[in-house]
């Protein structure tokens, strides 16, 4: 049997999980929602490094690794391509392109969470959507600073810092009545990439805010990369079913 492991943890993976029959196993890292509605069995946590995975891939008879994890989540990417090279199985990753700095952005490349620190005292609003990080630093924050946090934990603030429990895709309007609430002055992101939660980047644009890049990490040469779920969707059909033109689900 061609069994599918498909390391989740993004719309596009929840995309092509949606695709997979009941032989294939969609993998999440259990901090957000889990979908109750999919053909494939689903399954949340850790596996245990690199040796948990090997054992993992044994015992479920996996014939392919999927990486279709975030770009920051790069240990995920990197465990998943090891296991493959020692399990001698290939590993496909799904490599969404970043987004490209436009005429009128004012980006800034940070390396790391200090180097963000750095960057943004001069200014009194930042908007941070890189995640739950800066929830581990409210009692750092400057008495200069008001910190608007979004991400996908309830988390309660202080008096320096807004939480904002959200889940994109956030729109136009959406993000401009953002920065007008919270007087966004500079924005702190992933390069994350993709349609969801790029609005944001240009109201920053429209306003002249600069914005706080974080790195992409590294990530881990594989078999085959796809920009594009179609194009990942479409060479999964041909490795599950390579004499069929026309089954639905994978
Ligand atoms: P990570 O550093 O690559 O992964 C840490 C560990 O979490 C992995 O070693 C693995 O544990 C487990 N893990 C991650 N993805 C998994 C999956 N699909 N199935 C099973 N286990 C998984 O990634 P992270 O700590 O989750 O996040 C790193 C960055 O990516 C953060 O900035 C985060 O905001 C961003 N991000 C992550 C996700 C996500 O779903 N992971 C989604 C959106 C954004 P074991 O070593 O025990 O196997």
């Amino acid at each position: 049997m061609k069994r599918v492991l498909l390391l989740g943890g993004t719309g596009d993976a929840l995309t092509i999980a949606r695709r997979l029959g009941p032989d294939h196993v969609y993998s999440l890292a259990g901090l957000g929602r889990m979908p109750g509605d999919l053909l494939c069995s689903v399954r949340a946590g850790g596996f245990g490094g690199v040796e948990g995975l090997n054992t993992f891939i044994d015992a479920e008879s996996i014939g392919l690794i999927v990486d279709a994890t975030h770009p920051y989540a790069a240990q995920m990417s990197r465990h998943a391509s090891t296991a493959g090279v020692l399990k001698s199985i290939e590993c496909w990753a799904l490599r969404r392109a970043p987004w490209q700095p436009q005429a009128g952005d004012d980006w800034r490349e940070a390396a790391d969470f200090a180097d963000i620190l750095h960057a943004i005292a001069p200014y009194k609003h930042p908007l941070w959507t890189l995640g739950r990080e800066p929830l581990a630093h409210l009692d750092e924050i400057p008495p200069s600073q008001h910190w608007t946090i979004r991400c996908l934990d309830l988390h309660p603030g202080n008096a320096r810092a807004t939480i904002i429990a959200a889940r994109g895709p956030f729109s136009l309007d959406g993000e401009r009545a953002l920065f007008d609430a919270q007087q966004t002055d500079v924005v702190v992101s992933k390069n994350s990439g993709g349609a969801a939660t790029e609005a944001k980047l240009a109201v920053a644009r429209e306003r002249g805010l600069p914005v706080l890049m974080l790195q992409r990490p590294r990530l881990p040469q594989v078999e085959r990369e796809f920009s594009d779920t179609n194009s990942l969707l479409n060479a999964l059909e041909a490795w599950l079913h390579p004499h069929s033109l026309f089954d639905k689900t994978l």
